[in-house]
């Protein structure tokens, strides 16, 4: 096992009416900006929850935080923040919400000249305004982690900073239900994506991550097609044990100690970027891909992956690994995302414009071992199409 330094001090709340919880989570004295994206939570009653458990606290709101979080929307939302002397944060929404929110916390306590600067040169975060969240889709894990993309006029990029890990989370299954099949579908497959983002790699013998691994992507097998059956697909217990895998799929506990690729969301991340994507739909086209063409740096990983995940124990190794593939790709697609660039057509062409992305985004050293140079993606893209 590799060294690690791990904490996750976001408080969760999970749970039917635990919406509730956030009026002793807030300071009373806060001023807290409540931000949300274009109105879901008004039509399916959270944010009358939400209104209810405030109102004893002094707060405003700011709507419109779109998917994949805009950069211009969220320096609305500073400037307001500024105007009215607000000094709390309360994200309600899905990953876009809470990324937005994050940006928006470190950019209204930012000192430089350009709160770009926090993702275009990593500038540091030390300071943000305390946020809390009340998570709508499970997917991202950004209720609890130290994450968050921003987009800016074609380029979508990440940053990192202890300082806007939520301070508390609410997660309700029950607000779920009112997600569309494909923002289900998305977000299962999003959260089997970090999973294996932080598994398929080489093996450093951390066998308790490996099994809460497993653990996940063999409960997101199971319970996401439920998710979308129309005889199952409003079970509370589905969505509660969707929810909490997504959160734990990327809270930072199966990633402690272990590498970590992360390949198939940086290129995933130009595919939203230049034809507007969505997030999941980006990472069932790259995953198959880059399990294809890193399949000997990762072939220890995709054998015991074959055997524990898929109960694939026949034939010889590239046969195994062949099958861990396409079963994959047949999850992937029982959960109606795509899995080749052809399905959302796009051609050889597009995979040009994806390479000048990459490499104006320096994105020419990716994965576990930072082998993945632009050629090596380059036949990653081709492997996709
Ligand atoms: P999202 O972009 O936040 O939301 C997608 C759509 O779902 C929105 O139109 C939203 O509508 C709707 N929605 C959300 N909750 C709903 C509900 N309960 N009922 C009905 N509709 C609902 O989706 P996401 O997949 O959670 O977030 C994707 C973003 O997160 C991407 O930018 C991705 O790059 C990023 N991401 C972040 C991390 C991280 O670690 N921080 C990891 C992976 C991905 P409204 O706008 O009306 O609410
Ligand atoms: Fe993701």
């Amino acid at each position: 096992m590799l060294n690690f330094s791990f904490q996750n001090s976001t408080q969760i709340h999970f749970g039917e009416r635990q919406i509730a919880t956030i009026a002793n989570e807030i300071p009373a004295d806060a001023k807290v900006l409540v931000t949300y994206g274009g109105g879901s939570i008004k039509s399916n009653g959270v944010y009358d929850q939400v209104a209810k458990a405030l109102e004893n606290h002094q707060w405003s709101e700011f709507s419109g935080i779109e998917p994949n979080p805009s950069y211009h929307t969220l320096m609305r939302a500073v400037e307001q923040i500024k105007a009215e002397g607000l000094d709390y944060i309360l994200a309600v929404g899905g990953g876009s919400v809470i990324d937005g929110s994050k940006f928006i916390a470190a950019a209204a306590c930012y000192q430089g000249d350009d709160p770009w600067d926090i993702i275009a040169k990593q500038h540091p975060v030390d300071t943000a305004l305390p946020l809390g969240a009340v998570l709508t889709l499970p997917a991202t894990g950004s209720e609890t982690n130290p994450a968050a993309v921003v987009t800016r006029d074609g380029t979508k990029l990440p940053f990192y900073a202890l300082a806007v890990r939520p301070k508390f989370a609410v997660l309700d299954p029950s607000v779920t239900l009112s997600l569309s099949p494909r923002q289900v579908s998305n977000g299962v497959v999003d959260a089997f994506v970090h999973v294996m983002e932080q598994y398929l790699t080489y093996p450093v013998n951390a066998k308790i991550q490996d099994r809460f691994a497993e653990g996940i992507l063999l409960t997101l097998i199971e319970e996401g097609p439920k998710a979308l059956a129309e005889e199952s697909s409003k079970d509370l217990e589905v969505r509660a044990n969707i929810m909490w895998a997504a959160t734990m799929a990327l809270n930072g506990l199966i990633g402690a100690g272990v590498p970590q690729d992360w390949a198939s969301h940086m290129l995933g991340h130009e595919l939203t970027a230049a034809y507007g994507v969505d997030h999941a739909r980006s990472l069932s086209i790259t995953l198959p891909a880059v399990m294809k063409i890193r399949r000997e740096a990762k072939a220890d990983k995709l054998l015991q992956y074959a055997e524990r995940i898929w109960g694939i124990s026949e034939g010889d190794k590239q046969q195994r690994i062949d099958q861990a593939i396409a079963a994959t790709e047949a999850f992937f697609r029982s959960m109606q995302v795509p899995v080749r660039l052809s399905d959302i057509e796009l051609g050889a062409s597009d995979v040009e414009v994806l390479l000048t992305k990459l490499e104006q985004h320096q994105m020419v050293a990716l994965g576990e071992d930072k082998k993945i140079t632009l050629e090596v993606s380059r036949e990653i893209l081709n492997a996709a199409l």
